[in-house]
């Protein structure tokens, strides 16, 4: 518990950098209120959005919307639930009317999501989305990569449809269920690479 709690009071610090920093004051003005994280700060798994929308937004906690009904879903179907995994976005105040994050300000968030990261040390970071993905590997289009785990510095990340954009979208649904359903045997895939830094060997 105290590896929980250790983490936990460092992603508060984190938070607290954003605000006292003044991050993205133009969004800042027209939010609600910052939308952080939630969930389990030792988890195996993050999930990175793309950035708050009207619901997110109200009750200051990422994918509690439609977006994130369907992603609860898809969690239940691989028997996890949201209290298991820790959710995130790049950018963590709502876009005016949920227009798409502006370059910069996906750049001004990227050291605190990197710093989230840092202190949670996941096996895997499953990307929803191509801002998502693109902000780790610019290089990579989702529509080619998705279901496909990609190592890069340090880290697996697993790049899949946003759950928003999937959601209307017959074959792209059942794209994203599909790719979503192997996560745990891409975990176990990773395992004997993910023991040599393993969260034990981490402490
Ligand atoms: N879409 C996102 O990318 N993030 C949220 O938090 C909600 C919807």
């Amino acid at each position: 518990m105290a590896v929980v709690e250790d983490k936990r009071t460092k992603l508060d610090q984190i938070q607290a950098e954003i605000l006292a920093k003044d991050v993205c004051p133009d969004l800042a003005k027209q939010a609600t209120q910052l939308v952080f994280g939630d969930g389990n700060p030792d988890a195996d798994i993050v999930f990175i959005g793309e950035a708050p929308g009207k619901n997110e937004d109200l009750q200051g906690i990422p994918f509690v919307g439609a977006a994130g009904k369907f992603l609860n879903e898809m969690l239940a179907m691989i028997d996890l639930s949201r209290e298991d995994i820790y959710i995130t976005n790049i950018v963590k105040y709502r876009p005016p009317d949920n227009r798409d994050p502006l370059p910069e300000e996906k750049a001004a968030f990227l050291p605190y999501l990197q710093a989230q990261l840092g202190v949670i040390q996941p096996k895997i970071v499953v990307t929803l989305g191509r801002h998502s993905l693109n902000c780790f590997l610019p290089d990579l289009q989702i529509s080619q990569v998705h279901g496909q785990p990609k190592r890069y510095k340090g880290l697996v990340y697993l790049p899949l449809f946003h759950p928003a954009a999937a959601l209307y979208n017959g074959g792209m649904r059942q794209t994203l269920i599909d790719d979503f359903i192997r996560i745990p045997i891409i975990i176990k895939k990773l395992e004997p690479a993910a023991k040599a830094g393993s969260k034990e060997g981490k402490q």
